[in-house]
């Protein structure tokens, strides 16, 4: 997409309302827009004002309006950036977009003009990716993290571990240039391992940290898995305080997934309840069970229930063995009956009893999951962390590329040899914040946005 271009697109949501903004941004903007506005000449207007005045198509007046006109370089996208203040509603606000492309611009595509802030260097991609999920943020907490991010917290953290890497660099870099250079410090590998391995526990905090926002930011993907009839929808049920799964008498019913959303500590946990364990011919129970063993791998947290008023079945036993490596509440439901399951059985730490008739239980199963997730603590925590999957992978190949530095420094690899994979460590950080990007990975980012931001 030509840069030169002029953008333009609806900012605001397109529906009815009091007003819609018509964002346009690029060199030609404010000629543009002054082409059909009746009122101030836009292009002599000084920057930063607004001004009154009526849209017009050659002799018709379209609406009454609030122009803002913003010269480069102090707008979003460092160019030149006019907003059109309209009446909202839909034909209004799409006919004074369409006057706004008949003039010369060209519409934006999703994200465009955040793409622009990028590639104009007045933010970096965190800040672009926070832009995102500022806009996105559907609790307190995400909007916290994406405004920090915003205001560059995130690259700040990135930018000085980068700075402490390259002055390591640097002096291994000096040692190797000029030996015969006596006044500098001579870099062993001696010496760069501790250097090395500080960065590194910065670099894990970091790392931690963040897998704890991902939590805030994404909430936990929980599963809840059992046999039928054990009480999987009813639970749900009472977690989500609605009758969204239907629960019946007759096993199985639950054939596909159910989903849900609660929140706790401003944590949100996205429960899908599956449909019952168990060797079956029912086709279409079947697919459903194939299903839930396959969502185990990706949940955070698995919700595994059992019936207190039966003994393990090798079903029961199939699927304990299956969390095995999960993050697990074992939920003994069905309290209020007889106890005939075997405790003793289970070799899971965190058991919970529950009985959904009269509520008894689903507390101590919330504060589990608060425990279990540290969610008090989350919540006072320093919202200073990456943001996102891509962010968090790329520390993490930095992470294990010093980890990688560490054994060799161990082995007695030469220092020019480890000087190679520090700078590639060093690298990946960039590419966190763009210094090193690929056309592709631009492309992809942005189209995530929506349109007019
Ligand atoms: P699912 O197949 O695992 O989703 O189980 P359901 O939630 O559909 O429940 C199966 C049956 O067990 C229903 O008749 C529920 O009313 C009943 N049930 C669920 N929880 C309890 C409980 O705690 N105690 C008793 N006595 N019955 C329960």
């Amino acid at each position: 997409m030509n840069m030169n271009d002029t953008i333009a697109a609806i900012s605001t949501t397109l529906g009815v309302g009091a007003i819609s903004i018509i964002r346009v941004s690029g060199n030609d903007s404010i000629k543009i827009v002054n082409n059909m506005f009746k009122g101030k000449n836009l292009e002599t207007v000084e920057t930063h004002t607004i001004h009154y005045g009526h849209i017009i198509d050659q002799d018709e007046i379209i609406d009454e309006v609030l122009v803002s006109v913003m010269k480069a370089p102090k707008t979003f996208t460092a160019e030149d950036v006019v907003e059109i203040n309209c009446h909202g509603g839909i034909s209004t606000t799409n006919k004074v977009l369409e006057l706004v492309l008949n003039n010369g611009a060209r519409l934006a595509e999703p994200g465009e003009f955040t793409k622009r802030a990028f590639l104009n260097g007045r933010i970096d991609l965190t800040q672009a990716e926070s832009v995102m999920d500022l806009i996105n943020s559907k609790n307190e907490s995400k909007r916290k993290v994406a405004i920090k991010g915003l205001n560059g917290y995130v690259s700040n953290i990135i930018r000085n571990l980068r700075q402490e890497i390259l002055e390591l660099l640097a002096s291994i870099e000096v040692n190797i240039d000029y030996p015969e250079y006596e006044d500098a410090e001579v870099m062993t590998n001696e010496k760069v391992k501790p250097k090395v391995i500080k960065i590194k526990e910065k670099l894990k905090k970091i790392i931690n940290e963040s897998e704890n926002g991902k939590i805030l930011t994404n909430g936990i993907k929980t599963i809840i898995i059992g046999k039928p009839n054990v009480g999987k929808s009813s639970i749900l049920n009472r977690l989500l305080d609605e009758e969204k799964a239907i629960v019946t008498d007759i096993e199985g019913t639950t054939r596909d997934t159910v989903e849900g959303n609660i929140s706790i500590n401003g944590v949100s946990l996205n429960i899908i309840d599956t449909a019952g364990i168990r060797e079956t011919e029912d086709i279409v129970e079947k697919i459903g069970v194939e299903k839930s063993l396959n969502l185990i791998p990706e949940a955070d947290l698995v919700i595994l229930v059992l019936n207190n008023n039966e003994k393990l079945s090798e079903e029961d036993k199939m699927i304990l063995d299956a969390c095995r490596d999960k993050k697990t509440i074992v939920v003994i439901n069905k309290n209020d009956l007889e106890r005939k399951i075997d405790i003793t059985e289970i070799s899971y730490e965190n058991i919970i009893y529950t009985n959904t008739i009269d509520l008894n239980g689903i507390d101590s199963l919330k504060e589990k999951i608060v425990e279990l997730f540290n969610l008090n603590e989350l919540e006072q925590q320093d919202y200073t962390y990456l943001s996102n999957a891509r962010q968090i992978s790329l520390a993490k190949e930095a992470y294990q590329i010093l980890e990688e530095v560490e054994k060799g420094i161990q082995d007695e690899v030469p220092v020019d040899m480890i000087e190679i994979d520090i700078k590639r460590a060093w690298e990946k950080l960039g590419e966190i914040i763009g210094e090193t990007y690929t056309e592709e990975l631009i492309d992809q980012l942005f189209s995530q946005f929506c349109l007019g931001k």
